[in-house]
């Protein structure tokens, strides 16, 4: 069986252990996770690996980035098992603060990216969630130093804010992304697939099947409105609420309108029964 990673949950206990791996000038690497570890983390992971010595994988359920009416009380948690596959991968640390180790009593700062995180994407629906990933990520790179920190593809918006604030805070930390990795009939992996339901799940791979399709259509020139008012209108035949479904500059996450004023990105997000679901591709 593969050596048990070590786990640590005090702040002072994770720079001891990272002054270690700096003091081996190892290049260390950060892959941030709130657990419930899929394909799509270990992927990750593996990134993680292939650029550093040194892989530290954090799992914490961040409280500030879920709202009130939310899923941070059923969020999925699976510690046993995610130590168990990362033990597999050979990580170096675990980092799992506790909450009151993340935010102690009288915590008062936050960050509040403006940029990507007010595109009118993920923040037109969850308006709390991008001051929460920011001041959480920010904590969680000074904590671990890292020279490299690695992020997915699948949370699109969350990667452009994360590689803003760390340009603009002048963190010295490269940021890494990785392809998203899909079930075999397209759908995106998401620790909140676990909430979908036999029937639910089956209709779920849909979204990619029209992003896939959407994505076909504009690159050959169809009108991206008209692209973009069909696959809407497939995904909500489908049994979808949509939130929404958009073509967006790659880079900057402005409106496009015409397939001129690319790269394109197109995301979605949409729920099914108590599932909120989102992905992309780039056409
Ligand atoms: P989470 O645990 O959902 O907060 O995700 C932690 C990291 O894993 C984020 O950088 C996500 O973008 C990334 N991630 C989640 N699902 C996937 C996936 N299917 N493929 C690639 N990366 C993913």
């Amino acid at each position: 069986m593969a050596r048990r990673p070590r786990v640590v949950r005090t702040v002072s206990a994770l720079r001891r252990t990272v002054a270690r791996f700096r003091a081996a000038h190892e290049p260390i690497a950060l892959v941030p996770t709130m657990g419930a570890l899929h394909a799509g983390h270990l992927a990750l992971v593996r990134a993680a690996q292939r650029r550093a010595d040194s892989v530290i994988v954090s799992i914490f359920v961040n409280p500030t980035q879920f709202a009130p009416h939310e899923d941070l009380k059923t969020y999925p948690q699976t510690f046993a098992a995610d130590i168990a596959v990362l033990a597999a991968l050979k990580t170096d640390l675990i980092w799992a603060p506790s909450v009151e180790t993340m935010y102690p009593a009288g915590f008062a700062t936050r960050i509040v990216p403006e940029g990507p995180a007010t595109a009118g994407l993920e923040d037109a629906f969850r308006p709390h969630f991008f001051a929460g990933v920011a001041t959480v990520v920010a904590k969680l790179l000074i904590q671990c130093e890292p020279d490299v920190a690695v992020f997915g593809e699948k949370d699109y918006q969350q990667l452009k804010v994360v590689a803003r604030l760390v340009r603009d805070l002048d963190l010295p930390v490269k940021i890494i992304s990785v392809p998203t990795v899909r079930e075999n009939d397209g759908l995106a992996m998401a620790s909140r697939n676990a909430y979908l339901s036999e029937s639910e799940r089956a209709v779920a791979p849909v979204l990619h099947r029209v992003l896939a399709d959407c994505a076909g259509k504009i690159a050959q020139g169809a009108l991206v409105a008209r692209v973009l008012d069909e696959g809407g209108a497939a995904i909500e035949r489908a049994g979808f609420t949509l939130d929404y479904l958009e073509a967006r500059h790659a880079e900057t996450l402005k409106p496009i309108e015409t397939a001129d004023d690319g790269p394109i990105r197109l995301l979605v997000a949409a729920r099914i029964g108590k599932t909120r679901l989102i992905d992309n591709v780039g056409v």
